[in-house]
């Protein structure tokens, strides 16, 4: 196995590993960036962003292109689709075993992001991908003129909704509440369209069908009333659960799981910062993402100048 040796290595490549690469090279430490992945994380199957400065209106995929580029430029090395198989944070130098490679480093930032959460009801494992997808950008277009259901009422459930109406003849939005949690002007927007109906106060049971989805059974959580509604394809957007499995034993999280750290980024642990979704933020944008990157790549610089002057 090749042994690799960085000043930095951030484990993820989205707009917060993408912005803490670029920011450790321009502050010349050697600087990798792993990622399980392709690179690009989460913004990449965004159809759109309308919330990004100086863009306006930018697909997600081309943004992170650009943060890309703009990280090739100061020569972060990269290393997409790694399988991790050990990661020891404490170690001085810090390990992290994929298949192909040991990277061993000074600093580690985490940089992980987060993935969609489950419903956990029956037929959600068996129907995945015949009919449950966690990814509207990815899967809308298979539900031209039919009937989808989506799950929840933050920022992502209503957005998917809204994009799924160019293909679906309906959408019906699920909520537990009565009051979506989604920004206002992406409220509106839904209210606004013709093609999306509101199922207020209800949760999700079951997903029924044979071969694939072809109904759900939903319970209205104020009258316990139980019906059940006929959908091709069901998205679950109820928020997000941190990628932090290879680490969980070595940091401190909240309860959720999500990472906890200081103003500088800096985790329970020296040397190791953690930023963008993966840690206890209170907003999660490709913005906040991108401070959070530029914050946590500085102090990891100081921190290792830090250990040159104890070397000297
Ligand atoms: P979120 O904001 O946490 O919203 C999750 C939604 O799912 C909430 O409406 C919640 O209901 C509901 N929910 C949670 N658990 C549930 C369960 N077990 N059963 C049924 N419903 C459940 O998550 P998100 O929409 O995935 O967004 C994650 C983060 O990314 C947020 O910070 C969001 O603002 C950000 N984001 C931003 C943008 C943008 O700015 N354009 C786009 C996407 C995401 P309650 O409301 O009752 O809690």
């Amino acid at each position: 196995m090749e042994i690799l040796e960085f000043d930095t290595v951030i484990l993820g490549g989205g707009p917060a590993g993408f912005s803490a690469g670029m920011y450790a090279a321009r502050g010349a430490v050697s600087t990798a960036i792993i990622d399980t992945n392709i690179m690009g994380g989460q913004p990449s199957n965004y159809l759109e962003l309308e919330n990004y400065p100086a863009m306006k209106r930018i697909d997600g995929f081309d943004l992170m292109e650009k943060f890309e580029e703009h990280a090739d430029m100061f020569g972060v090395k990269k290393f997409p689709m790694q399988e991790i198989e050990f990661v020891d944070l404490v170690s001085n130098p810090k390990v992290i075993k994929t298949k192909e490679y040991e990277f061993r480093s000074k600093t580690v930032i985490i940089a992980t992001g987060a993935k969609p959460m489950k419903l956990g009801v029956k037929g959600e494992a068996e129907y995945t991908g015949r009919g449950v997808s966690y990814c509207a950008v990815c899967d809308g277009a298979f539900y031209k003129d039919k009937v989808v259901a989506v799950v929840g009422g933050g920022n992502s459930a209503v957005e998917e909704a809204i994009y799924l109406t160019k293909f679906a003849s309906k959408v019906y939005i699920i909520h537990r509440r009565n009051e979506l949690r989604a920004d206002k002007i992406i409220q509106q927007r839904a209210f606004k369209n013709p093609k999306i109906d509101f199922i207020w106060d209800s949760v999700v049971d079951e997903i029924k069908g044979i071969e694939k989805v072809d109904r759900i059974a939903i319970h209205n959580v104020k009258t316990n009333q139980a019906s059940e509604i006929k959908v091709d394809g069901i998205f679950p957007y109820i928020g997000i659960t941190p990628n932090v499995e290879y680490f969980n034993s070595q940091i401190k999280q909240d309860s959720k799981g999500f990472i906890l750290t200081d103003e500088t980024m800096k985790t329970s642990i020296d040397g190791v910062y953690a930023i963008g979704d993966v840690r206890n933020t209170p907003l999660r944008q490709v913005i906040t993402a991108a401070s959070d990157g530029a914050v946590g790549a500085v102090y990891a610089v100081k921190y290792i100048e830090t250990l040159k002057e104890i070397t000297v």
